[in-house]
């Protein structure tokens, strides 16, 4: 075996070498031109079609669209409107009107625009428009986590030593039809008073080790930017807090509330970190796109929080694409949420093993760049929890054995360290 490898130069192993990982990728290749996404000249075209149907139903301008305050004032949340703008059939539409009597739904007129109608299975429309599934399925609980039971004060969820979240607003640009927090969601608007916030804050104040706040929801963007431009300043002024972080979702279901006015608040207060919540890479829009670049433009890193959803992600070449259509973007994908069991989604649940088996398939395929961490969420809150293919096969005294990406089996040494005072004696 060993005589042979020295009968080839190095250019000559090197090449049959390169010629293997090539093929390592041609199942990937074949399909990716073939998985829908947004920056499709096919889904652009389709996407501005629905766009002029929806300006003309609305009475509306090209300004209008571009305005975040009109697609958030002119969400659609009505049978009549929908099936205007969307192709509905008979059972269809008949499932809407009952699930709209439990759990609310509404929908931007952008995002609305990404729906392609001639695909009855569209992901868009199973994120965005409610089905029978959501009323047939009994179980699943609405707070799977026990948010009720982590809030120490005005409306802040902790759960980790040195970080906590503060929910602002209940409010979306969308009622995601996954939403994992649809406890929260409820069936009106509601942001939370200035007192609440303000309760928040001084809780803050008074445990100082809590070094990183998140401002959630619901959706933060969806406030005024009157009330994000005070709520940043009182953050940014609290010498403990050491930066912020926001988590919306606008980016993908209203990229105009990136506005140049929320761009001049945001850069007053760094360091500030968003993450985003794209699961599609139909969601990866020019619109979107620019949303995201007007933001790492101002100097903020963005992340991505997908959720792991059976019929819109739970594909190994889908998932590979989203992540390579986001850094295109300047996203990092940051996490992959196995999705929890909540009351009306579990019809987009699926196994840790179909959640493994994307993972497998990032590692080594693909850029580090491009692989987040794949996270349980504990029941009971008692947090992120991540989980990953075995790469460690067996620890021996000191070696362990390990896999890698391609499942070569290898030893390696593992010897334990000795202080450097002893060593340097
Ligand atoms: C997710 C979460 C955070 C942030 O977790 P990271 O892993 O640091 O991103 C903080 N607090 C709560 C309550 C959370 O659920
Ligand atoms: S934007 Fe987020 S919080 Fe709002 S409905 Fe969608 S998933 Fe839930």
């Amino acid at each position: 075996m060993e005589e042979k490898i020295f009968e080839k130069t190095p250019r000559e192993i090197s090449l049959s070498r390169a010629a293997q990982l090539k093929s390592r990728i041609e199942d990937y290749l074949d399909i990716r031109d073939k998985i829908p996404k947004g920056m499709s000249a096919e889904q652009q075209e389709k996407m501005k079609v629905k766009k002029e149907k929806i300006l003309k139903l609305f009475n509306a301008t090209e300004e209008d669209w571009k305005d975040w305050k009109w697609q958030l004032k002119n969400r659609i949340s009505d049978v009549d409107t929908l099936t205007k703008i969307i192709n509905l059939d008979e059972k269809e539409i008949k499932a809407v009107q009952q699930v709209q009597k439990k759990f609310r739904w509404s929908i931007s007129p952008y995002y609305l625009s990404l729906i392609d109608d001639d695909n009855k299975f569209d992901p868009i429309k199973l994120m965005a428009i409610p089905t029978k599934l959501e009323i047939e399925k009994k179980s699943g609980k609405s707070d799977p986590l026990n948010e009720e039971f982590t809030n120490p004060a005005g409306s802040i969820t902790r759960r980790y030593p040195d970080r906590l979240i503060i929910n602002v607003t209940n409010e979306c640009a969308m009622y995601c039809r996954h939403c994992q927090r649809r406890r929260n969601i409820g069936s009106d608007d509601l942001h939370q008073s200035r007192e609440i916030i303000q309760e928040s804050l001084d809780y803050i104040r008074g445990n100082p080790e809590i070094r990183d706040v998140l401002i959630t929801g619901g959706d933060p963007f969806t406030l005024s930017d009157e009330m994000l431009d005070w709520l940043l300043g009182e953050l940014h002024a609290i010498p403990t807090v050491e930066y912020i972080r926001l988590g919306t979702r606008t980016i993908v279901t209203m990229p105009q509330r990136v506005s140049d006015e929320l761009c001049n608040i945001l850069k007053k207060y760094h360091p500030i970190f968003i993450n985003t919540h794209f699961n599609s890479p139909i969601e990866i829009t020019s619109e979107a796109k620019e949303a995201c670049e007007k933001l790492a433009n101002i100097g903020i890193p963005l992340g991505n929080q997908a959720v792991l959803l059976n019929g819109v992600n739970n594909d190994k070449f889908v998932m590979r694409l989203l992540n390579h259509e986001l850094l295109k973007c300047r996203v990092k994908p940051y996490y992959i949420f196995h999705a929890k069991k909540v009351v009306g989604t579990l019809h987009f649940n699926t196994s840790v093993d179909e959640g493994m088996e994307i993972m497998e398939y990032l590692r080594g395929y693909t850029s580090g760049m491009a692989i987040p961490t794949y996270i349980i969420n504990a029941p009971g809150g008692y947090g992120k929890t991540p989980v990953l293919p075995q790469y460690i096969l067996s620890h021996g005294k000191n070696h362990v054995k390990i896999r890698t990406w391609e499942g070569r089996v290898l030893d390696y040494p593992s010897i334990p360290s000795k202080p450097i005072e002893e060593l340097l004696k």
